[in-house]
């Protein structure tokens, strides 16, 4: 038996799916999330189709691994630097995904363009840049990411944080699709940006649809 084999099957799976949705190439991006007192993470320089559960690679919260063949990310100071100052955050995505790194080379943040980014948190801030594996990277990047679940690192790419691997893994595909538009939105003019005011609107109206669901399901259950 694999010791945490169901959180290493499920990053082995965001790992397959980041692949197949063309936001990692090669052994570029990474994918963790913090059990207990461990971390869970990709192995670096391993391609993303050919990743096992067996794989993943299980740290402690200083980096020491724990169980595993093979080294772990080369970003893992980044994960490990987001989790100790962020309690609550338990899944981490990271990915060079094209038109979020185009980005990353053109603004200092990403504009509320489309209400979507209303569950990132609101307009993403790129940090600035720092050398990959670093520290300093770790730092500025867990910085950038107060009150947000998302951020581009400047000639680098983007990191997105969650509760769980799936919403991390759409809050990445969201931030992916958000500087798509963004990209196809200002090669034809200046678009327009949503307010704060109204970003909290949409806040607000998502978590009457999620209760509203909720209560559906559960009137269902009954
Ligand atoms: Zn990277």
């Amino acid at each position: 038996m694999l010791l945490y084999e169901t959180p290493r099957t499920q990053v082995a799976k965001a790992a397959l799916t980041l692949f197949e949705t063309g936001l990692v190439v090669n052994t570029s991006g990474n994918v963790s999330t913090k059990v207990e007192e461990h971390v869970v993470i990709t192995p670096s320089g391993r391609p993303y189709n050919e990743m096992e559960p067996r794989d993943i690679v299980v740290l402690d919260l200083e980096g020491n691994i724990i169980d595993g063949d093979l080294l772990s990310s080369s970003e893992t100071p980044l994960h490990l630097a987001i989790y100790a100052a962020y309690p609550q955050t338990t899944a981490i995505v990271h990915t060079h995904s094209i038109h979020a790194t185009a980005v990353s080379t053109l603004l200092s943040e990403l504009p509320a363009i489309h209400y979507q980014i209303a569950d990132l948190g609101g307009p993403v801030p790129v940090a600035p840049y720092r050398t990959l594996g670093t520290s300093a990277l770790a730092d500025i990047v867990t910085k950038t990411l107060r009150n947000r679940n998302a951020a581009l690192m400047q000639n680098h790419g983007a990191v997105t944080i969650g509760n769980t691997i799936e919403q991390a893994l759409t809050r990445c595909i969201t931030l992916e699709w958000l500087s798509e538009v963004f990209l196809q939105s200002h090669q034809n003019g200046k678009p327009s940006i949503i307010d704060n005011n109204e970003l909290e609107n949409v806040r607000r109206r998502q978590q009457d649809l999620i209760e509203a669901r909720q209560k559906y399901l559960n009137k269902r259950n009954d």
